[in-house]
């Protein structure tokens, strides 16, 4: 897959895309899927990826980090997807964590954490999302009481993405009284994965891809104060410092996958005939693909928009809410119509579009449910009353 920018590149920033591109190239799609099957961490990859400066290209360089940009490692993600390699650690481990802990860590937390996360010698899982809690992030019960000079831990997280390669988690807890307005005050934690307490079990998927799922089980499980992210109470606001890079990496995802899936379908609506001409010359086959091409590009825009915003210092809620929305949508319509072009090959394993479908419909519910961006743009962009 050639690089292909969307907004005006600087020489830097297309040097990276280059860059990304001819490394994640290098393994290609089938290495992904060969470590998907395996149930193996692509750990040469990450390794390489790492030691290029690619998985911190947005941390403090104080920390290891590149002092680059969101929209730098929005092109990372991007590139690396568009590869056929849509690695979901990226958005958890540098986007999430990585852009927590760089904004609200103390400095010991920073030190010891960061310049690993950005070098890709360690890495972090995520647990916000609770069996009975889902969507509705004020309802988590996992909770943090207080225990000497620091706390115990309890609770269950559910869907918790690669805990079983990460070195540790950063975990959404709650305090055991409730605040003056009845809901309990958020606190968050980094919990290092070989904690007393700790435990998990796999969560079978669909899902073809080298990151597994979890049901992740805090049996009183002790922390002290270093692993406290910010100040006690405060998670909540302390988390949405990594929800736009969610968001935004999440679209980068989806659409690097629709990239990949149209390079295919084009390649192949060219090579194959089946009447007297290429099937790309029938407009039933090459206009579902030009509109798959505009969905891909508007999304995109609006991916590095956010990301723009973001680096800006300005408000990018509705932007990166958008851009995670429209990405998700327009890549599964992509994949589908270059599977379709692909007549019955389109099922075909060996041409790497069927295996990544779960991965692109994943996107329309995690990090965040369609339904969820369009009650954020419902109440906040349009002032329309809440039904919940
Ligand atoms: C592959 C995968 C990886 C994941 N990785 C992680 C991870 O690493 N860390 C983590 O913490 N979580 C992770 N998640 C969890 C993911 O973020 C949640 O699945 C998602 O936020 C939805 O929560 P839920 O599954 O509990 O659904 P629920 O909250 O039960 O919702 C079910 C359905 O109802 C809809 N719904 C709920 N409330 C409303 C409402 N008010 N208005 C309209 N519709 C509503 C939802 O949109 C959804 O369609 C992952 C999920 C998957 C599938």
């Amino acid at each position: 897959m050639t690089p292909s920018t969307i907004v005006a590149d600087t020489e830097e920033r297309a040097a990276l895309r280059h860059a990304v591109a001819k490394l994640v190239g290098k393994y290609g799609h089938d290495y992904f899927m060969q470590k998907a099957q395996a149930h193996e961490e692509p750990a040469e990859l990450w390794k390489e990826l790492g030691e290029a400066g690619f998985l911190g290209v947005h941390l403090s360089e104080e920390y290891g980090g590149g002092g680059g940009t969101m929209s730098d490692l929005a092109v990372v993600v991007e590139e690396a997807s568009s590869q056929g390699v849509p690695l979901l650690m990226m958005v958890i481990s540098p986007a999430i964590c990585g852009s927590i802990i760089d904004k609200h860590g103390s400095p010991e937390l920073k030190q010891r954490w960061l310049p690993g996360i950005a070098d890709g010698t360690l890495k972090m899982a995520f647990a916000i999302t609770e069996p009975d809690a889902g969507s509705n992030s004020h309802e988590i019960t996992t909770t943090a009481h207080p225990d000497g000079d620091g706390w115990s831990l309890s609770g269950t997280k559910y869907w918790t993405s690669g805990i079983d390669e990460a070195d540790a988690v950063l975990v959404v807890t709650r305090g055991p009284e409730p605040g003056p307005k009845g809901r309990h005050p958020l606190s968050l934690f980094v919990v290092p994965t070989d904690s007393p307490g700790l435990s998990w079990q796999h969560i079978p998927a669909a899902l073809q891809q080298p990151e597994h799922q979890f049901t992740v089980f805090f049996d009183d499980v002790r922390v002290g104060p270093e692993a406290l992210v910010g100040d006690e109470g405060s998670g909540l606001r302390h988390v949405f410092a990594g929800l736009n890079p969610e968001r935004i990496t999440a679209a980068c995802i989806s659409n690097g996958i629709a990239r990949y899936a149209l390079e295919k379908a084009t390649t192949y609506a060219r090579d194959r005939q089946v009447w007297t001409v290429p099937i790309g010359a029938h407009q039933g086959v090459a206009h579902p693909l030009a509109e798959a091409y505009i969905g891909t590009q508007l999304s995109r825009l609006m991916a590095f928009r956010a990301a723009e915003l973001f680096d800006a210092g300005q408000d990018a809620a509705e932007a990166s809410n958008i851009a995670k929305f429209a990405a998700a949508d327009s890549s599964l319509r992509t994949l589908d119509q270059a599977m379709q072009t692909h007549g019955g090959n389109g099922m075909a394993l060996e041409y790497g579009l069927a295996d990544l479908w779960f991965v692109a419909r994943m996107l329309k519910t995690a990090p965040v449910s369609r339904e969820m961006v369009l009650n954020f743009v419902a109440q906040r962009s349009l002032g329309l009353p809440a039904s919940y």
